[in-house]
């Protein structure tokens, strides 16, 4: 959340600063199985931001002190390029990076069925190669496809989508202005059929009332964008029907 800024977010007809309503998601589109190597992958764009998955496993987890005897380890590895924001980023993990790993890890977690490969870790790595605000979402969002795509066994998707508060109004999937300069920004996901919540995080501060209306907006986010995975699961199973994979 930015402090101070001359920026005007919300225009004379109340659209925001790219045109968008208040409810409005920015245009969302993913493919799946765009790496050969990988057993399941994503490329999601959403917005500006372009984001690949990976998914590996599940496999013998490695070093051996890691394994649980009782289930599969969800590792993910979340990364920025250097390339993928205006002034080059810093290569390598950060604080940021760790903590934004840990919190998709346990999301993943509680999607795939963690207990029928014991001992087995699932590998995730999510690439963000352009980021527009919103990273951590749409990175979950595309590594839930990417693990379906890799055949391992899921309880639910989970999908995911941000809102925030910018000059006093509550709005849906923050862009990067909105992010820097808005007062609040709420990142939540949840697992489509169960509807139980695996992310919330929040910057910024918002009433109770602004907060359930932030969460009842997502919640309606999430099942349009659900349907964005599951039409792309769809169509690359409906290529490889067809002899084109
Ligand atoms: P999220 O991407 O999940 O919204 P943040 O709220 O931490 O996570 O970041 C918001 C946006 O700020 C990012 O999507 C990205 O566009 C930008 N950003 C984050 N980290 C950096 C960085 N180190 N350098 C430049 N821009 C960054």
């Amino acid at each position: 959340m930015g402090t101070e800024s001359d920026i005007k977010l919300i225009n004379e007809d109340g659209t925001r600063i790219d045109g968008r309503t208040a409810e409005e998601l920015r245009p969302i589109k993913i493919e799946t199985n765009v790496l050969n190597r990988a057993d399941g992958s994503a490329l999601i764009e959403w917005g500006g931001n372009k984001i690949l998955a990976a998914v590996y496993g599940p496999r013998e987890a490695y070093p051996k002190h890691t394994q649980d005897i009782n289930r599969a380890i969800v590792k993910c590895k979340y990364n920025m390029a250097a390339f993928s924001v205006d002034e080059r980023k810093r290569p390598g993990p950060d604080r940021r990076s760790i903590e934004i790993s840990k919190v998709v890890s346990e999301a993943l977690t509680a999607a795939i069925m963690v207990e029928k490969f014991p001992r087995a870790q699932v590998d995730v790595f999510i690439e963000v190669l352009q980021a527009d605000a919103g990273t951590r979402i749409a990175g979950l969002t595309a590594a839930s496809v990417a693990v379906a795509a890799a055949g391992i066994p899921m309880r639910d998707f989970v999908v995911g989508c941000t809102a925030g508060k910018v000059e006093g109004k509550i709005v849906l999937d923050l862009c990067k202005e909105e992010d820097n300069f808005g007062e609040a920004d709420l990142p939540v996901a949840v697992m489509s059929n169960s509807g139980k919540v695996v992310l919330m995080q929040m910057d910024g501060s918002l009433s109770l009332d602004e907060f359930n209306q932030a969460t009842e907006m997502i919640v309606r986010a999430t099942k349009v964008i659900n349907q964005i995975q599951r039409d792309a699961l769809s169509a690359k199973y409906a290529a490889s029907m067809e002899g084109g994979e």
